[in-house]
């Protein structure tokens, strides 16, 4: 079976958060199955610059958007890493410009944004029906910005192709004016339900038009599939989630175990086997302090190290730390290295706790093999998220030997059980978060517990294996559409 993922991002070639982990791995882990599962991507300014030796061109094709005739070109390239094959969209005008997403007035962002994606979507459509000799019998869509394609394939290209479409984020939803659809050339005498329920309001809904056009959905975890039926975490579309409630399912991710390996890191000072509890606190020793070394960092005493790793936006809870500042201020229990940007207001609040207290230090920026270097020297990272669809920091933490501190909710409650291989904390409160920590230092400093929290961790399974099969199951519901 021949299977085509369709993403914003993926990894090892450009990656902004967890959604190029997995478009990065699912299709790799999904050879061992029989299915041959490619990707479709942007082809962004930063990767002709740095992979232009490596692509190959395979064609050109046109489509009309906007009224006007485009010209796109595909290249392809066979990752090193991992052989997965990855087709390449070139378009000057919507795709080959600046980073995947732009930074730009809220208005404005989301207009040019979804526009970008909106003919990413007509052309990778337009290419694997009327050019590509491979033929997808799947489209697997990824998030908001490929959205529009079961539209697309389904109505205005009038393929019976199967399609799954991935939530990864409910909260990023693709919004644009009805004018999009004009622009995406569709024909008004084709009237679907699905456009018709969507345009009500004057705008249209990438997302929605993925969950509504989609032949099955799914979400990231099991838990995060129910907690999007329901007001608190359904971002405005629980109703329709729960009209949609028989074709969405819930499917935890995994992540790459090449990638993520203590043993064979090539970013960390000093490798280990995370199986072996004795070599995990003497790496760690070695690892901190090449760390602190390396950030400047010179916290008075020998405390164990909390790391955090992360966007900075809304979604991944830091305003709780705001809530408990004083205590964050006074304590001399544990350290705090924070990598990771986002929303100014909460990078400056670590700016500037980073200037009170010796014991933070806050690094203001996308670094991967920082990343790698604060999960090998970390004891335990901080995952408070307010909703969380799924959640790699966690798994990868524990995969280094770093006990996650996480708000029970969405995938982290899937992924960890408080005191069998992490802490976690049920009430989205500073004051709880303030408790789980207070408790993930006294369990560390209970040695024999600690050693077990390390043994239980590295035994949870969060390979792709068991995961790979369920999207396999999906692929083979909706491959015969029609
Ligand atoms: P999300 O996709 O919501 O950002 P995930 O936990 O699913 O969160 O995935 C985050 C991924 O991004 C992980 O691979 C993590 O290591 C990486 N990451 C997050 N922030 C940074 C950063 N500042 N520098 C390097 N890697 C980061």
């Amino acid at each position: 079976m021949n299977v085509l993922h369709i993403a914003s991002e993926a990894a090892p070639i450009i990656k902004v958060g967890g959604l190029a982990d997995v478009v990065g791995s699912l299709p790799v882990a999904l050879k061992s199955l029989g299915i041959t599962a490619k990707v479709a991507l942007p082809l962004y300014e930063s990767i002709f610059t740095e992979h232009e030796q490596a692509l190959e061109l395979l064609g050109k094709g046109a489509v009309t958007f906007g009224g006007k005739k485009h010209w796109y070109t595909v290249y392809a390239a066979t990752l090193k890493q991992t052989g997965m094959e990855v087709y390449f969209f070139r378009n000057d005008e919507f795709l080959s410009t600046g980073l995947p997403y732009f930074a730009d007035t809220i208005a404005r962002r989301h207009a040019k944004q979804a526009d970008r994606f909106a003919f990413f979507s007509r052309v990778v459509v337009d290419y694997f029906t009327r050019k590509s000799s491979w033929k997808p019998d799947v489209y697997h869509c990824h998030d908001w910005h490929t959205g529009m394609i079961p539209h697309l394939l389904h109505h205005e290209y009038e393929q019976r192709v199967g399609t799954v479409f991935t939530i990864h984020n409910l909260a990023m939803q693709g919004i644009r004016d009805v004018s999009v659809l004009r622009i995406l050339g569709h024909d008004r005498r084709k009237h679907t339900p699905e456009i018709d329920y969507d345009s009500a309001d004057g705008n249209i809904v990438f997302l929605l038009q993925g969950i509504l056009g989609a032949d099955v959905i799914n979400t990231v975890s099991p838990t995060y599939a129910k907690e999007i039926t329901t007001p608190q975490f359904g971002e405005g579309l629980d109703k329709v989630l729960r009209e949609h409630r028989h074709k969405l399912y819930g499917i935890i991710n995994g992540i790459d175990y090449a990638t993520w390996d203590p043993k064979k890191d090539t970013y960390i000072t000093h490798q280990y086997d995370a199986s072996d509890s004795e070599q995990v606190a003497t790496a760690k020793v070695f690892n901190k302090s090449a760390l602190y070394e390396q950030i400047g960092h010179t916290p008075p005493t020998d405390v164990p190290l909390i790391g955090i790793v992360s966007r900075l936006y809304e979604q991944k809870g830091f305003q709780l730390l705001r809530e408990v500042e004083e205590k964050l201020l006074k304590n001399t229990a544990c350290a705090f290295v924070v990598l990771g940007t986002g929303n100014t207001v909460i990078e400056d609040w670590f700016r500037m706790w980073s200037t009170r207290s010796p014991y933070i230090t806050y690094i203001d920026r996308y670094d991967e093999p920082l990343a790698h270097q604060i999960y090998s020297s970390a004891d335990m990272l901080l995952i408070p998220s307010k909703f969380e669809p799924c959640g790699l920091t966690q798994m990868i933490a524990m995969r280094y030997g770093t006990i996650p501190i996480v708000h029970s909710v969405g995938g982290l409650k899937d992924t960890v059980q408080h005191l069998q291989n992490g802490i976690a904390f049920d009430t989205f409160s500073g004051q709880a978060l303030w408790r789980a920590i207070e408790s993930a230092i006294a369990t560390y400093q209970d040695r024999k517990t600690w050693r077990k929290l390390l043994q239980n961790a590295h035994k949870t399974n969060f390979t792709w294996q068991a995961s790979a099969k369920q999207y396999a199951l999906l692929y083979e519901k909706v491959k015969n559409r029609g």
